[in-house]
């Protein structure tokens, strides 16, 4: 699910849903709570921009569903991702971010102050609005796994793996959260299968040979999901070995949970009439600024950064949003 509603009005049905209603104005608008999110909200509060950040669908984003955080600089120890997310949530309060919960559903940028509107109902406007709704979980796209969703197919382990304890799972992809939720499901569950497409893993070697060294885990190399099967939950999966060569075969194997760990999509619906995007729907920024083609939206986070999408870098990309939105005002 996307963590924002694709964008149906343009400019003009928008001012007339809205004409009439109660509008708020706002320095600095940030849309969403992930890192990236957060930490604009920090250098924006603390700028005097008194900003508003509305949490989205995934309050604190995806390192919410993450277990243990390794490599975010600052915890020796590691952090859990839930907690991460709260300790930004109360630094980016305690300098006086409103946080507020809310969804924004539409956005009109064809002239200044911007519009946002949240859940459909409320107008705001903004001088400057920070980007950051991050990206979500790609799905295969397989009937059977819309069919199975919530009784067997799940795009999160942290979120779903205690209801498969003891049971036989798999979970689909090669990279570092597919390895990573093969990891967090293996201490719980019976049997871990791994079906990654080609004949390697793309995930970093560390995580490759973690997955390696749990004697619960099983990788199976070059096999595609074919469809789920079960009678109300999913019971089996059909997979396809080495699709196209001379020896492709078909197998079946019985597992009780199916997950899925293979990539993200940025969640840019609602911005795309006015803010540029590459092909895959990445908001395009200014090289090295988070400057969009909108002056006064900037972006930051996973919504525009396909190749590091780190909480680290989320959260210094915020970091780069808050002040160019300060310089922004400034300069006004
Ligand atoms: P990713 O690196 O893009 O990997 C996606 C995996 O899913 C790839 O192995 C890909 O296969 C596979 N895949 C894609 N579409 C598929 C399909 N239709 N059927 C079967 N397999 C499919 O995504 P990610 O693992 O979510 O990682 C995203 C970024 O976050 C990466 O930069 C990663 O390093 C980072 N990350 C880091 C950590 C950590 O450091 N703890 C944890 C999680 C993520 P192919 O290889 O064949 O393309």
């Amino acid at each position: 699910m996307s963590l924002f509603k694709t964008f149906e009005s343009n400019s003009k049905n928008t001012n007339d849903i809205f004409s009439g209603a109660a509008v708020e104005h706002v320095k600095c608008l940030i849309i969403g709570s992930g890192p990236a999110g957060y930490t604009a909200a920090i250098y924006a509060a603390r700028a005097n921009l008194k900003p508003i950040l509305f949490k989205g669908i995934q309050p604190g984003g995806q390192l919410t569903t993450t277990t243990e955080v390794e490599n975010f600089p600052g915890y020796p120890e590691g952090i859990t991702g839930p907690k991460l997310m709260d300790d930004l949530d109360q630094q980016a309060a305690r300098f006086g971010t409103d946080i507020r919960w809310g969804i924004a559903t539409a956005v009109d940028f064809s002239q200044t102050p911007h519009k946002v509107i949240i859940d459909e109902k409320q107008l705001f406007t903004a001088d400057t609005v920070i980007i950051a709704t991050g990206a979500t979980a790609r799905y295969l796209g397989l009937d059977s796994e819309e069919k199975y969703k919530g009784s067997g197919v799940s795009a999160c382990a942290t979120c779903d793996g205690f209801f498969y304890r003891g049971m036989d799972v798999a979970v689909v992809g090669g990279g570092d959260t597919a390895c990573e939720e093969a990891i967090y499901l293996s201490g719980m569950c019976k049997k871990v299968y791994l079906i990654v497409r080609k004949n390697f893993l793309r995930a970093s070697r560390i995580m490759q040979q973690r997955v390696m060294e749990i004697s619960n885990i099983e990788v199976l190399f070059e096999r595609v999901t074919k469809e789920l099967r079960g009678n109300q939950v999913v019971e089996e999966v059909v997979l396809i070995k080495r699709q196209g060569l001379p020896d492709e075969s078909e197998e079946v194997i019985k597992i009780d949970g199916f997950f899925l760990a293979i990539g993200h999509d940025p969640n840019s619906e609602i911005f795309k009439p006015f803010i540029e995007t590459d092909e895959t729907g990445y908001v395009k920024t200014i090289p090295g600024t988070s400057k969009t083609n909108v002056p006064g939206v900037f972006a930051c986070g996973d919504v525009q950064d396909k190749v590091y999408r780190q909480a680290v870098t989320a959260a210094g990309s915020g970091c780069q949003a808050a002040i160019d939105a300060e310089r922004y005002l400034s300069h006004k």
